[in-house]
């Protein structure tokens, strides 16, 4: 019974696990939340049950449904909206924006001790990019404690191909056209309250620093090796 659900779930929502970013960017109307890649404990090192629960199933849901909502009859896929989003409504670009930015952040994350560990190959991209896995973490970690109120901080490949760090505000993202530091996402950390709030409070810090245990690395490679085709 359970196993039939998950299947059906799977193929109401087209993703559910190890998407590619052209999956994520090619969402259609009407958009659905698709279910977790994995169980709302599974990220327990660094993120509690009832935060997943709350921010995957009310707070992203929101943003889904409100999403429908503002786009009326438009039947433009996501990344179609996302690079438009300047003549778009508030509606629009905050819900477009959130449910993108979710849907990217579940999939970066995983409880899969395997896929936590960094592929060579990106770690070697980390070091030639900033110096050392340390510099990279704490420059990221800095932007992200940096952003002021609600936003996200990304690690992307801009169009020159680097691997840059980049913040933005609310649910903005590196792929709208109005963003200042354009680019393809590779990782991203929701610094937004309602994702750490409920187990540290006022520490963002505290959470950006533990988030890095639950990473899926492999996913993050997959991800970068799809923009760079290498
Ligand atoms: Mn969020």
């Amino acid at each position: 019974m359970k196993m039939f659900l998950v299947m059906g779930m799977m193929l109401v929502s087209g993703i559910a696990s190890a998407a590619s970013l052209k999956e994520i960017e090619t969402l259609k109307p009407p958009f659905k939340l698709a279910p977790l890649p994995y169980s709302t404990d599974a990220l327990v090192a660094a993120i509690d049950q009832k935060t997943m629960e709350i921010h995957h199933g009310k707070h992203h849901q929101a943003y889904v449904d409100n999403l429908n909502k503002a786009i009326g009859k438009d039947k433009a896929n996501l990344i179609t909206i996302l690079s438009q989003i300047s003549s778009k409504e508030a509606a629009v670009r905050n819900n477009a924006g959130g449910h993108f930015n979710h849907t990217f952040f579940w999939q970066i994350l995983t409880g899969d001790k395997e896929k936590q560990k960094m592929p060579e190959r990106f770690e070697k991209e980390l070091v030639a990019n900033f110096g050392s896995i340390e510099k990279f973490k704490e420059a990221f970690e800095k932007a992200g404690t940096g952003q002021f109120g609600s936003g996200w901080v990304w690690l992307i490949r801009n169009d020159e191909g680097k691997l840059v760090i980049t913040t933005t505000a609310n649910q903005d993202n590196p792929l709208m056209d109005t963003a200042t530091t354009k680019g393809k996402p590779v990782l991203g950390f929701d610094v937004w309250e309602h994702a750490y709030y409920l187990n540290y409070q006022n520490k963002r810090a505290d959470y950006l620093k533990t988030l890095w245990s639950v990473v899926n690395w492999s996913q993050v490679d997959e991800f970068d090796r799809e923009i760079t085709k290498k």
